[in-house]
């Protein structure tokens, strides 16, 4: 329940923060973009008021988009999630890892619609993660960086100390922003175009807070796979409407043009998505993803 209402919340930011003149606390309440119609308690109910409503605004029948209920649902299914791998309930653990997988479902439809992630979420959570770190080290109890320089004692009651926790904090965020930099130099250097947006150096550097610096180099390592095959499927997407015109008009056109045309139409593919994926794989099974692939750096 809790994750629906937060998901209501996510919607609210999906639409906000990437549009001039919105902010999260102005309009006060909802309204219909399309008639200007505010929306009623009743009208602004989790899930249920799109069901109810059949998807549609109540003043003026304009169909509502099924992202809203879909983040609500997600929202609510990942909190699930999250809270059964997280173990013993409530736990200050728990809310930090709802919190950025807020952030990334934000992050993710924002990038999706408009190719830019919020600053609000990247720089927001870069300002967060130390903070965080601090307040709740048991965030980094895997990190290894964190256990070195934790002292025996603590570490036998079961824990890291907050200034190991801090350091592992601010050495993922240098990695996981760095890592990326480097990837997007070297890019730029082979392809002679931008290869990388900074909105995704943010979002993987934020991220480093929270997951460590093993577990940025894993996200990206998963979200880079994650997005390979995504932009497969896109080109094959386009190539298959590409096929069907060509077969429509009868124009003759090879598969070789249209391959070189499907080719640079499947090029743009936001990577935030892709690396949000990666960023919550790891930030919930931690344990078996990193551990496995890398031990714990
Ligand atoms: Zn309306």
């Amino acid at each position: 329940m809790f994750g629906l209402i937060v998901g209501s919340f996510l919607n609210a930011a999906i639409h906000r923060l990437p549009r001039e003149g919105l902010t999260m606390s102005h309009p006060r309440r909802s309204l219909c973009p399309k008639c200007g119609a505010s929306l009623t308690w009743k009208e602004n109910l989790p899930l249920l008021s799109w069901l109810i409503q059949l998807g549609k605004c109540r003043s003026c029948k304009t169909p509502i988009s099924w992202r809203y209920p879909a983040v609500e649902v997600l929202t609510a299914s990942l909190f699930l999630l999250t809270a059964w791998i997280t173990g013993p309930f409530p736990s200050a653990v728990l809310f930090v890892r709802w919190l950025v997988l807020a952030g990334l479902i934000v992050a993710t439809f924002v990038d999706f619609e408009f190719f830019e992630i919020p600053d609000e979420i990247s720089i927001g959570g870069m300002f967060l993660a130390p903070l965080i770190s601090i307040a709740v080290p048991a965030l980094h109890d895997e990190s290894s960086i964190a256990r070195m320089l934790t002292d025996e004692a603590t570490l036998a009651a079961g824990g890291v100390d907050r200034v190991a926790a801090l350091a592992a904090c601010l050495a993922g965020m240098v990695v996981g922003g760095g890592v990326l930099i480097a990837i997007g130099k070297l890019g730029s250097a082979m392809y002679g175009r931008d290869a990388m947006g900074f909105g995704d150096v943010k979002l993987l550097a934020a991220a480093g807070g929270f997951i460590g610096p093993g577990g940025a180099l894993v996200a990206l390592f998963i979200g880079s796979i994650a997005a390979s095959i995504a932009g497969v499927g896109n080109l094959l997407r386009y190539l298959y409407l590409l096929r069907q015109r060509v077969a429509e008009r009868g124009t003759g056109k090879s598969w070789v043009r249209s391959l070189a045309t499907a080719r640079i139409a499947g090029r743009y593919l936001p990577f935030g998505p892709y690396l949000g994926i990666g960023i919550g794989v790891v930030l919930l099974a931690w344990k078996n993803v990193v551990d496995r692939l890398l031990g714990a750096i």
